[in-house]
């Protein structure tokens, strides 16, 4: 039996935590594990690990997800990404607060045009008043010809750009959606 097969699956679990596994990597074994992490060890434990990629940017660093019963645990570095190698800057670390933290809006804000207050406004209301907008937009802002009379079928009513935090199948849809209204200015932060 290989010393690997031989290790409780607790330990294989502490191991991937990146501090550990570079401890260990560096020859030093347990007596470089602080009690902070070998509390992290335990308390990621028996959960539900999935492989995921960092959505802040175009780094793509690789992401180890732990859930129990559906609700987010903790994310760390994976260390078999070959870009981050177990590794996350600080917001990548910090990137559960995406889904859990106190100030997380879950209604939708508005403040009319010279407003000094924001209001609640439901989700369908809001989705018709951008709607409307989007139209309105367009239709100003259209162009069947450039200067040189050449056919372009654009508007320059509107561009897109998109957050950090969508994820490549959203970007994906983005695209579509704008490009099919006619933008041509459609970008997302994540690649600046
Ligand atoms: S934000 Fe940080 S952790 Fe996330 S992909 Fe970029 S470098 Fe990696």
């Amino acid at each position: 039996m290989t010393p690997e097969a031989s290790r409780p699956a607790s330990f294989e679990r502490l191991r991937r935590l990146p501090i550990v596994g570079r401890a260990l990597d560096w020859g030093m074994g347990g007596s470089a594990v602080s009690r902070r992490t070998r509390e992290a060890g335990a308390r990621i434990a028996g959960l539900k690990v999935t492989e995921s990629v960092c959505p802040y940017c175009a780094v793509g660093c690789g992401q180890l997800v732990y859930t129990r019963d559906g609700e987010l645990v903790e994310i760390e570095g994976n260390p078999r990404s070959p870009i981050n190698q177990g590794t996350l800057c600080p917001k990548g670390a910090a990137s559960r607060q995406l889904v859990q933290q106190p100030g997380r809006l879950t209604k939708v804000r508005y403040r009319r045009p010279g407003g000094a207050e924001w209001e609640e406004l439901e989700l369908e209301q809001a989705m018709d008043m951008i709607a409307q907008r989007v139209i309105e937009a367009r239709e100003n802002g259209w162009q069947d010809r450039d200067r040189r009379g050449w056919r372009v079928d654009r508007t320059l009513g509107f561009a897109h750009l998109g957050g950090a935090t969508l994820d490549n199948e959203e970007n994906y849809l983005i695209k579509k959606l704008f490009t099919a209204l006619g933008a041509i200015q459609i970008e997302n932060q994540a690649r600046i």
